[in-house]
């Protein structure tokens, strides 16, 4: 079954409706602390994971949590951040998107993440999943292809110092740090490129986006067994932006 809010990737009718009618709390601690700005971000957060996650099938507490935590707004553009909590995906420039929270959510929770695994993710993008994902594991490596994606995203992600960018193409991994407990890739290849299956530890989850156009594209799940066969699922029809292939392109 195609849900509903997958087919909503109309980026229209972006006005933050929430920020009007959630009741901002203009709550400051003692030394004043927390700015009203900031109480009603955490609000629209708590709202995002109660509304668009548990909701719907999102049951890992500790994704969860850290969808609760990571202050998405922080990681889109500036104009664009009332928006940051609404249920879709949004534009980050050079024809980019960062994903819809349940999409961020639903990658997160099916790679199974364990507080000690090494991690990798293929297209930072603006570092939001990075940071999300961060928190669930021990330490997470991101390669962007876009040199000012990569530098935006390294700002972004400062804060986080159990994540490490890189710019460059991520169709070969990064084999220095490989194997990978976990690797999410957030751009759609036409294959699932076999670098990442090799980097893949045995019991390690991929969750990558596959289909060679953007209206055909599937959410799948592969996993490496202690004897290292590999086994694929079929998840939920998703839509991408294309995983780059700079060696064959013109
Ligand atoms: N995970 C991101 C969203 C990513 S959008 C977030 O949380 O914001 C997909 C990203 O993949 C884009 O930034 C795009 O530039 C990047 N990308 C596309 N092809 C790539 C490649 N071959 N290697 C690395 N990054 C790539």
């Amino acid at each position: 079954m195609i849900h509903a809010w997958l087919k909503s990737w109309v980026l229209g009718g972006l006005a933050a409706a929430w920020f009007s009618d959630s009741a901002a709390p203009a709550a400051a601690g003692a030394n004043g602390a927390v700015s009203p700005d900031d109480a009603a971000y955490a609000a629209a957060r708590n709202r995002m994971v109660r509304e668009q996650l548990e909701a719907r099938d999102i049951r890992d507490a500790r994704v969860l949590e850290a969808m609760r935590h990571v202050p998405r707004h922080l990681f889109v553009p500036a104009d664009l951040a009332r928006a940051a909590y609404d249920d879709a995906p949004l534009p980050i420039g050079h024809g980019q998107t960062i994903s819809q929270p349940y999409i961020v959510a639903l990658m997160t929770a099916l790679a199974r993440p364990q507080p000690d695994d090494r991690a990798l993710e293929i297209g930072t993008g603006s570092g939001y999943q990075a940071a999300v994902l961060s928190q669930v594991v021990g330490h997470v490596y991101t390669i962007e292809y876009v040199p000012a994606l990569a530098a935006t995203a390294t700002q972004h992600l400062a804060p986080y110092t159990n994540v490490t960018v890189r710019q460059g193409d991520g169709q070969g991994g990064w084999p220095e740090h490989a194997p990978f407990d976990v690797i999410l890739v957030t751009a759609a290849p036409e294959e699932v490129p076999p670098a990442l299956i090799d980097q893949l530890k045995p019991g390690g989850r991929l969750v990558i986006p596959v289909g060679s156009t953007t209206d055909a594209q599937e959410l799948r799940l592969i996993e490496k067994d202690a004897q290292g066969q590999v086994s694929s699922t079929s998840v939920i029809p998703v839509r991408f932006v294309p995983l780059r292939r700079p060696a064959v392109m013109p």
